[in-house]
C-alpha cells in the first residue's frame, strides 16, 4: 500500500504538508497549465483577440531572452481592457484539455500524491477551466489578474507570500524540495526548463521535451495523462 503525506490544497488555504516523521516518502506532482494541461496556450487566445497593442513585440523579446515571462505577461495583459465575463465568454468551447487529466488528479488524490498547478498563466481562466471539469479544489499558484478598464494588472506572489518578478515556477519547485517532497514535473515550454531541472522526474512535451533531449536530461514524453498515471505508478512503487 502506498503511504504518502496528505496532499494540501487550495490557493489561499492550507499550507504545505509538514515533514513525515514515519520516514515515508512525500510525493508531489507540479504541473504547468497552458500547453501542458490544456493542448494550446489559453493566454495566446486572449491576447490575439483582445490585446490593444503590440504584445507580439514583447513575445519576441521574451523568446530572445531579453525579458522574463512575468514581464511578458504583465506587459501584454495590460493591453487588455475587456472585463472578465467577456474574456471567459470568448474562451467558451475553445479550451481543450489533454486526455486523462481527471484520471491523473484522481490517481494523485487516492494515493496521497499532492497535485499542484504552478503556472505563469492567469488565475481567472485557470479557475474557470478547472471549475468546468469539477476540479476547482486543485491547488493552483498562478498570476493574479485584476481587471481595470484602463488595462489588466497582473502580479505574481511567491511561496513566501512576497511579490516575485521572475523565476515563479522554480521558486515553488525549490520550496517543495525544501519540504522534502519527491517532485514529478510536467511542462511544455521554455519557462519549464529551470524547474524541470530541479525535479526528480519530468514529463515533457513541446519546447521542454526538445530541451531535455538536447541536454540529455532524463524525461518521459507527455502525450496523454493516462500515460503519466501508468509511469507514476511505476515510479512510486519503486520508491517504497
Ligand atoms: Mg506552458
Amino acid at each position: 500500500m502506498l503511504t504518502y503525506a496528505v496532499p494540501a490544497s487550495g490557493r489561499t488555504g492550507r499550507s504545505a504538508a509538514t515533514g513525515d516523521r514515519s520516514g515515508h516518502m512525500k510525493a508531489l506532482v507540479q504541473s504547468d497549465f497552458d500547453g501542458t494541461i490544456t493542448e494550446e496556450d489559453v493566454s495566446s487566445f486572449l491576447l490575439e483577440d483582445f490585446a490593444q497593442g503590440d504584445w507580439r513585440r514583447l513575445l519576441r523579446e521574451y523568446r530572445e531572452g531579453r525579458i522574463s515571462v512575468a514581464d511578458l505577461n504583465i506587459g501584454a495583459f495590460s493591453m487588455i481592457h475587456a472585463d472578465k465575463a467577456t474574456l471567459l465568454g470568448a474562451l467558451k468551447g475553445r479550451v481543450r484539455v489533454r486526455p486523462g487529466f481527471s484520471e491523473l488528479v484522481d490517481y494523485c488524490l487516492n494515493n496521497g500524491v499532492r497535485f499542484v498547478i504552478v503556472s505563469n498563466g492567469l488565475d481567472f481562466y485557470i479557475d474557470a477551466v478547472l471549475k468546468d471539469m469539477g476540479l476547482e479544489t486543485i491547488e493552483v499558484h498562478s498570476a493574479r489578474a485584476h481587471f481595470h478598464p484602463e488595462g489588466m494588472r497582473v502580479h505574481y506572489i511567491g511561496p513566501d507570500g512576497n511579490l516575485l518578478e521572475d523565476g515563479f515556477k522554480e521558486a515553488y519547485t525549490r520550496s517543495f524540495l525544501r519540504q522534502e517532497y519527491r517532485v514529478t514535473y510536467m511542462g511544455n515550454g521554455n519557462s519549464d526548463t529551470v524547474p524541470a531541472g530541479y525535479a526528480h522526474h519530468v514529463f515533457a512535451t513541446g519546447e521542454l521535451l526538445a530541451h531535455c533531449r538536447e541536454n540529455s536530461m532524463n524525461c518521459n514524453p507527455l502525450e496523454s495523462f493516462s500515460g503519466v498515471v501508468r509511469a507514476l505508478k511505476q515510479i512510486l512503487q519503486l520508491q517504497i
